[in-house]
């Protein structure tokens, strides 16, 4: 399907340009010309194809959260947001060997559960509110190394939550601008 907007082929019964966001033709038109044939009447299979997509579809000017995320621009932001929460649960993993398992501390557990737990919203929900939270806790952890250990530390941390912040806040700014002007 080619977008009448910026002229980028899409994938047949796309909803969707990937390219640009624009709503594409749906295929009543184009179908009912390229394949009905007179005298051949309507393929009972394709009524049914109309009634669904119309009923469910019509008004549908916007794509839904998952087809935003495979857009061409969308794509490298979304990226990059995993990546950082991954970094959250190897974080969370090295935590867990260090502190709870070798270290004996109980309590590490609950670092644990904070860093992984942060990690998952940043990754499924894409939260600016996830991402400041590590941003504020990986300070704290600064600070109390500095204290426990005279030197700073929690490095991976710090670097983790700029980088989750960075990246929710610059796709929530792109799912706005869509949401107002159905443009990427
Ligand atoms: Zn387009």
């Amino acid at each position: 399907m080619i977008c009448q907007s910026c002229g980028r082929a899409n994938e047949l019964g796309a909803k969707f340009c990937k390219g640009c966001g624009a709503p594409l033709a749906s295929d009543e038109g184009t179908q009912q010309n390229n394949s009905y044939q007179p005298g051949a009447g309507y393929p009972t299979n394709m009524q049914n194809q109309y009634g669904m997509p119309q009923s469910m579809y019509a008004g549908t000017t916007r794509m839904t959260k998952e087809e935003f995320d495979q857009c061409e621009s969308i794509k490298p932001i979304a990226k990059n947001i995993r990546a950082s929460a991954i970094i959250a649960y190897v974080i969370g993993a090295i935590s867990l060997v260090a502190n709870v398992i070798l270290g004996g501390n109980v309590f590490g557990i609950l670092d644990v559960a904070i860093v992984v737990g942060l990690g998952l919203g940043i990754q499924f929900a894409k939260s600016r509110v996830c991402a400041v939270i590590l941003g504020v806790y990986s300070v704290f952890n600064l600070i109390y190394m500095i204290v426990l250990t005279g030197r700073p530390g929690g490095w991976l941390i710090i670097i983790c939550a700029v980088y989750a912040i960075m990246y929710t806040f610059k796709y929530q700014k792109a799912w706005n601008a869509y949401q107002q002007t159905g443009q990427l």
